[in-house]
């Protein structure tokens, strides 16, 4: 059987391999995943509707296909970061330190 790049297969079981940006790559079980990344807090909560309030806190995206999330290292480095994962494939496409840019999503 032929295995993505970033599994490995141990004992029967494949175990993903996630690149830390400040650490490198780990094993999958180094990691916890946060949600969604890239929102915003409002700039004016005193002046938005309960409505639009809850939708920041609890509406969140859930797409077939590629996310942003935010994971930390918490048996590494316990440092936050954010990753690009295609959700149908489960593949991580790409890991980045807070603060950089979004990357663009490929239409390949
Ligand atoms: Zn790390």
């Amino acid at each position: 059987m032929k295995l993505q790049r970033q599994q490995l297969l141990i004992n029967n079981f494949f175990m993903f391999i996630i690149n830390c940006p400040y650490c490198g790559e780990r094993d999958q079980t180094e990691f916890t995943c946060h949600g969604e990344a890239h929102i915003a807090r409002p700039d004016n909560p005193s002046e938005i509707s309960d409505e639009e309030w809850g939708r920041y806190l609890f509406f969140r995206e859930n797409p077939k296909g590629t996310h942003f999330e935010r994971w930390t290292h918490d048996h590494g480095c316990r440092r936050w970061f954010n990753v690009m994962r295609d959700t149908v494939t489960d593949q991580i496409i790409k890991t980045y330190k807070m603060g950089e840019a979004k990357p663009e999503i490929s239409n390949e």
